[in-house]
């Protein structure tokens, strides 16, 4: 054989894994369906501008060997994520503290914010949590629900919060301090001159091959290694045998604007049902408008995403962790279980709603066990 291992795809958990059995030796061989590298963390450089050109991303862990790994092959800088929300020209702060109590009823101290989001909570009459919105006005009651939670989340998941899982709002932070880190994360940045940058340093030395497509190669490339790591769709590697798995979408409107400063924050979330877009991204605040050597950048990329559909083709970004995927996913886990030397790994192999840390810690664990 001509390799010990082919991993399909070069985004995150595919270039940790390389990274890792390339340093014990083994003979790697890296193939991806697009054109470049870094999957959907991809970022390209425009006007001094890291662009995340599949959506922001920002990285934030718990995790210190994580954290301790990445730090081997990038520096991050200290950007803190503070999104903004706007609900019909009204702004508030997120995730929700204590700003955003002031806001939305004057209240000063942590005690009343408590007491006002209890009083809704009481006359919401929720004794049992089903679904995400019961699970959100118990958190922080009707109003934060209706202005900053119910259009936003009805549009990024293009159904009722009625019928969506209630761990989806458990992501968010909810805090009696006037703390607006988005993140409860020891560890947070984005990697200084980009995520394509840290992939790239991951794949130093490893051979890839870009835009090749292994589905469409399945049995040539079968036969030169003794091992594959599949980071691409599990449905799709058993050709939709049991049912496709669903996703939802994002389609980016991208503008290159000739002023410095558009909307003052890296992201700034539309809350209210009526705008089709659920944020606009400024990307060079990512970087604190600067570039990679401090100065300046004169002009601003914008993005404004608007959630969609997925239909079989369409790029899967956030795989929709409910009962009936779930299920399905376990069929193909099952299938999955039965193939000898092929792993299934990251977002898309494993169907998992992951953050970027996770798919690291997946990945470093894979591997140990893996390759130890
Ligand atoms: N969310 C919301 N309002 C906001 C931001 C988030 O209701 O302004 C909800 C929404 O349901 C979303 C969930 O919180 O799906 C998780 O948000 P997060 O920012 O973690 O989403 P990501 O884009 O990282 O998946």
């Amino acid at each position: 054989m001509k390799y010990d291992y082919l991993v399909v795809g070069a985004g995150l958990f595919g270039a940790v894994f390389a990274r890792r059995a390339a340093d014990v030796g083994k003979k790697v061989l890296v193939i991806e369906k697009r054109s470049h590298i870094a999957g959907n963390i991809y970022t390209e450089k425009i006007e001094g501008i890291d662009f995340h050109k599949y959506g922001a991303h920002i990285f934030h862990t718990n995790n210190e060997l994580v954290w301790e790994f990445l730090n081997k092959y990038i520096k991050f800088n200290c950007f803190i994520n503070s999104p903004v929300a706007n609900y019909n020209g009204e702004v508030f702060s997120l995730p929700f503290n204590m700003y955003t109590f002031n806001k939305m009823w004057g209240v000063v101290t942590p005690q009343e914010a408590m007491r006002k989001i209890e009083e809704q909570k009481a006359s919401a009459n929720i004794s049992n949590i089903t679904n995400l919105e019961e699970q959100a006005i118990s958190l922080v009651g009707v109003d934060i629900y209706e202005k900053l939670i119910k259009g936003y989340t009805q549009k990024q998941w293009g159904r009722p919060c009625t019928e969506l899982p209630s761990f989806i709002i458990k992501r968010l932070p909810v805090r009696f301090t006037f703390d607006n880190n988005y993140f409860n994360a020891v560890y947070q940045g984005i990697p200084i001159g980009g995520y394509t940058k840290l992939v790239e340093n991951l794949l130093q030395g490893i051979e890839v091959k870009l835009n090749v497509d292994y589905l469409e190669n399945k049995e040539s490339f079968d036969c030169i290694t003794d091992k594959i790591v599949y980071t691409g769709s599990i449905d799709a590697f058993f050709n939709y045998k049991l049912g496709a798995l669903e996703y939802r979408s994002v389609r980016f409107e991208n503008e290159l604007l000739d002023i410095p400063n558009f909307q003052g924050n890296a992201a700034v979330n539309y809350t209210d049902i009526n705008t089709p877009y659920t944020r606009i991204i400024e990307h060079k605040w990512f970087t604190f408008g600067k570039d990679e050597c401090g100065n300046e950048i004169p002009k601003t990329i914008i993005s404004k995403e608007y959630s969609s559909e997925w239909h079989l083709g369409d790029e899967p970004y956030y795989p929709i962790n409910d009962e009936k995927n779930n299920m399905l996913y376990k069929g193909y886990k099952k299938l999955a279980d039965k193939e000898t030397n092929i792993y299934f790994g990251g977002r898309l192999g494993e169907y998992k709603y992951f953050d970027m840390d996770q798919v690291v810690a997946s990945a470093l664990q894979f591997a140990d066990l893996e390759l130890n």
